[in-house]
């Protein structure tokens, strides 16, 4: 822990379900801490006693992020270290942390990442589906007008997508994901992350609707980015751009030619002329 004038506002992650998913270092900083803001403290205390912690906590939440900002700044200030939690996983992903940073940065407070889980990041490295690119939505709007414009906007993405979903609402959400995505897309569905009951549901979204009713507890929806909107971006560029692009991913020279000849649709061997001359990679 840092010896500074001011305070340091830590961004610490937390488990989300089992209770040894913590670092030594985030434990280390919920020990020193001067105060621990968690966005329920009744939560937050749990993982404290599990951790035989006993620290003050004040709470930091959706509904007061405003008004306790102005607090932790002022605590900040006169030299507090304060913890930043959520009730589970990275602090700011869907979760309240966003507004205190942006105050500690406008007040040229320090700010420091303690790393750790994350639903999101697990889903996606256990789904199958690309890890390369990939945008995350958080949770769909429930307005119906944001809701349709977002599910507009994530028909189109070439990118693996990643949606944060809750139990009661999982059926909706895929009927409504029903609409926008063609049969093939591959979906994911990552449940109870690191707890007793976790399970990956792998295949399209006919697949993970047929068993929506019985779906239970916290999940992640893994989609696979529009593949025909890649395909169209690819044959936009030129051959070499093409061939750049396959390159960078690792592929070797033959596989190389083999992807830009079926991208193009066009046979192979026109495609392996244009690279003759080109080193194996
Ligand atoms: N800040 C958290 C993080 O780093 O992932 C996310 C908080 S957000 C309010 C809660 C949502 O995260 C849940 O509705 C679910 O979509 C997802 N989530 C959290 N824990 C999970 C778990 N163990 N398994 C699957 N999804 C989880």
């Amino acid at each position: 822990m840092e010896d500074r004038k001011e305070g340091v506002l830590y961004l610490v992650a937390t488990p989300i379900g089992n209770l040894d998913d913590i670092t030594l270092r985030a434990i280390k900083v919920l020990e020193e801490s001067d105060l621990i803001a968690a966005e329920d403290t009744r939560h937050t205390l749990k993982l404290l006693n599990h951790l035989n912690i006993s620290k003050p906590m004040i709470s930091y939440h959706r509904h007061n992020e405003e008004f306790r900002c102005d607090f932790l700044i002022k605590e900040l200030k006169e030299g507090k270290n304060i913890a930043l939690v959520s009730d589970a996983g990275t602090p700011g992903i869907s979760d309240p942390g966003e507004e205190i940073v942006k105050a500690c940065i406008g007040e040229n407070i320090k700010v420091v990442p303690i790393p750790g889980a994350c639903a999101m990041i697990n889903a996606l490295i256990t789904s199958g589906i690309s890890t390369k690119e990939f945008c995350f939505f958080g949770f769909l709007p429930l307005n119906k007008k944001n809701r349709k414009e977002k599910l507009e906007e994530i028909k189109n993405i070439n990118k693996t997508i990643i949606l944060y979903e809750a139990p009661h609402k999982i059926k909706s959400t895929l009927e409504d994901l029903k609409t926008i995505l063609d049969k093939n897309r591959k979906v994911v569905l990552a449940r109870e992350i690191t707890k007793m009951y976790e399970e990956f549901i792998r295949g399209n979204i006919d697949t993970i609707l047929e068993k929506a009713d019985n779906l239970k507890g916290e999940m992640v929806l893994i989609i696979e980015g529009n593949l025909e909107e890649k395909e169209n971006e690819l044959n936009n560029l030129s051959l070499d751009e093409h061939y750049n692009y396959y390159e960078e991913q690792g592929f070797s020279k033959k596989d190389i030619i083999k992807k830009i000849a079926k991208d193009r649709n066009v046979n192979k061997n026109e495609i392996y002329k244009q690279f003759i001359n080109k080193e194996e990679v």
